[in-house]
């Protein structure tokens, strides 16, 4: 039977990579996006086809309990069943640290590290009743080390993401694997308004000389899902290319 994984933010970028690769390996999908509708649809379509698995697109704002919950019930619903969860959505708000107000801090904190929270403890209780599953958190290298004033709010956010991943796989052990991918600079609309000279500064500092590929984090994704990772618990993966 197929196992059925649920992506947030599963629509572009990185997300959109391991929808993707969970698709490629026979996963059922559950792809959550915000505002994509058309994108979502006609990624299902694609994927559908190309695999001959099912997928279901849930338009929900991870800003909102209330519409998460909602989600995890289609879901449910639909499936029976997530055996994996990758907390994959993730937002920066590019301000200066003087400029950075409360409402950045909490809309930061709200989608990047709340969010998966919540996901945490709806779907880890289930894949407990379950007895088995796993769990994959998308933080940064600016999780575990960071120099940039500007991002202090989501470097905050990516650091807490760690700490949940060591929580919750304490809180949902022995069942549940829990474990975290830091990626360093990966080329995405995240990414897209950096200036010529910054990114060159940066690729200086990658031992590979360039940004990473959306694909090269799915794939560390779909392998800690794997039973290839069965003894994988509790840590935290850096995939940025031997950044400095
Ligand atoms: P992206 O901006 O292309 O994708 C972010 C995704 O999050 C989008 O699908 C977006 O729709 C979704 N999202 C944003 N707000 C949402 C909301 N309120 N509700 C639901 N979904 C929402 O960026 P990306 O580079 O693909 O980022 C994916 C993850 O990787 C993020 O968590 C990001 O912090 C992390 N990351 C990215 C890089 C990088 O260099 N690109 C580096 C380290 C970590």
């Amino acid at each position: 039977m197929n196992k059925n994984v649920l992506i947030t933010g599963g629509t572009r970028g990185i997300g959109e990579a391991i929808s993707r690769e969970f698709a490629k390996k026979g996963y059922n999908l559950i792809i959550n996006y915000v505002n994509s509708k058309e994108k979502a649809e006609k990624l299902k379509n694609e994927l559908e086809e190309k695999y001959n698995i099912n997928v279901l697109t849930v338009q929900a704002d991870l800003a909102d309990e209330k519409a998460i919950k909602n989600m995890v019930d289609i879901a449910l619903n639909k499936f029976g069943k997530i055996d994996v969860l990758v907390n994959n959505a993730g937002i920066i708000i590019d301000k200066e640290f003087e400029e950075k107000t409360i409402e950045d801090w909490k809309q930061t904190l709200n989608i990047n590290l709340i969010a998966p929270f919540i996901l945490t403890k709806l779907i880890g209780k289930e894949m407990v009743k379950n007895k088995s599953g796993a769990i994959i958190n998308i933080s940064s290298i600016n999780g575990i080390n960071t120099y940039h004033p500007s991002s202090v709010d989501y470097d905050a956010s990516k650091s807490g993401l760690i700490s949940l991943t060591f929580d919750s796989a304490v809180e949902f052990s022995p069942y549940v694997r829990v474990n975290c991918i830091a990626p360093g600079w990966v080329d995405t609309e995240m990414n897209k308004d950096l200036s010529e000279d910054y990114v060159k500064e940066e690729i200086e500092k990658i031992l590979v000389r360039r940004f990473g590929r959306p694909e090269e984090i799915a794939k560390v994704a779909t392998f800690l899902a794997s039973d290839d990772a069965s003894f994988i618990n509790s840590t935290v993966i850096k995939v940025a290319g031997g950044w400095y």
